[in-house]
């Protein structure tokens, strides 16, 4: 896990000017910068990587002693914070155990001089504005801030599985939970063009690299569209949409799909209807907004800075042929036997669509 975590980092750091070297020690990982480089750019970086709790900028120091430690703290701390005019206390851990003072007395003694040195501090144990954290390992950490991580687990320690991307807001956020477990995503399109690969981009900054794949469906669509009951397309697309998310994710070794579906959104998202669109389905599907408003998720969309890509005006392959009427409690039976009105002509249509899909790769 902790490999994995590492070859995100690299990978997010890419991008950001200057040479950035990550090391690994029990429990925490340093990131050791060569000359200049562009802080707040690789902050944000590392904010999209998951698998990261917290980002503090650390002052390495060598052990020369308490008296030492405790000037460079007071140094430390005149630099980062102009205004003294704030609560603190002192947070001491100790992974080595062999330091002369036990953790409790390097707070308090610590405490006490930095009182000293700055009259107009105070100390508040409970609610500090500052916790100035002091881990004494070979050499001793000190650092005041943590700049909050995403969380979840490292992209790539969860198996992968394909994510139906469309241009709407929920899909994105759904790719972005879904690879907050660690799992590495590839998505699939259904097009009606034009195209632009920017709402993938969202999902990559966050997965890393996604191989998405555009599948052309509009002879699909329009065969339905000729041949089924108009207030049935929308699910009867689905499930062909389905169909060939689930070959596209079998060739490339998915272990499930992903979806944005959310329970009564709209009328293809009613029980009756998520039952009739995933009956075609022999894979687990995931949806991680099934219980979730639309705010909710425009929430996270915003918080993974989606949003403002996913309004865009956008044709999405199912707007041009939605129906006035859609069904919203769709029988299984009435499923069945409207599409037997669709001849060998819908698998020589889907071997089309598998035989010229297009294969973008795509890195935030
Ligand atoms: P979204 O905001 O993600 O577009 P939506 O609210 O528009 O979702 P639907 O259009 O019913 O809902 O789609 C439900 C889910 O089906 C989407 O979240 C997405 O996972 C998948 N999907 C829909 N259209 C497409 C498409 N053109 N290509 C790939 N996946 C799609
Ligand atoms: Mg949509």
């Amino acid at each position: 896990f902790e490999d994995a975590l590492v070859s995100q980092m690299n990978h997010a750091l890419k991008k950001v000017d200057g040479t950035f070297r990550i090391r690994k020690e029990q429990g925490r990982i340093y990131i050791e910068m060569d000359g200049e480089y562009d802080y707040d750019e690789a902050v944000e970086a590392l904010k999209c990587v998951f698998g990261i709790v917290g980002i503090c900028p650390v002052v390495i120091l060598e052990d020369e002693g308490f008296d030492k430690l405790a000037e460079e703290v007071i140094h430390h701390i005149d630099e980062a914070y102009p205004d003294k005019h704030f609560t603190f206390k002192v947070n001491a851990r100790r992974a080595r155990k062999n330091y002369p003072l036990e953790s409790m007395e390097i707070n308090a003694q610590l405490g006490e001089r930095i009182l000293n040195a700055f009259p107009e501090t105070r100390v508040d144990v409970h609610k500090p504005e500052v916790v100035i954290n002091v881990e004494i390992r070979n050499q001793i950490n000190v650092y005041s801030t943590v700049i909050p991580g995403p969380g979840g687990m490292p992209v790539g320690t969860n198996g992968k599985a394909m994510l139906l991307l469309s241009g709407g807001i929920d899909s994105p956020v759904a790719g972005y939970m879904i690879a907050k477990r660690g799992v590495k995503i590839d998505a699939v399109y259904f097009h009606a063009p034009p195209y632009t690969s920017e709402r993938a981009k969202i999902v990559a900054k966050y997965s890393g690299p996604i191989n998405l794949h555009v599948v052309n469906f509009t002879d699909i669509q329009l065969y339905i569209y000729e041949q089924c009951p108009h207030e049935e397309l929308t699910i009867i697309m689905r499930r062909y949409m389905m169909k060939l998310a689930e070959h596209f994710a079998k060739e490339n070794k998915c272990l499930g799909l992903i979806t944005g579906e959310s329970i009564g959104q709209v009328a293809s998202q009613t029980m009756q209807s998520l039952a009739a669109t995933n009956e075609v389905c022999t894979m687990p599907v995931y949806r991680p907004l099934i219980g979730f408003d639309k705010q909710e998720i425009v929430e996270i969309s915003e918080k993974i800075d989606a949003y403002e890509t996913s309004i865009l005006p956008f044709e999405d392959c199912c707007t041009i042929f939605v129906a006035k009427h859609p069904v919203t409690k769709p029988s299984l039976n009435v499923i069945h036997n409207d599409e037997k009105k669709l001849s060998e002509k819908i698998d020589e249509l889907m071997q089309k669509a598998i035989d010229t899909v297009e294969v973008i790769h795509i890195e935030a």
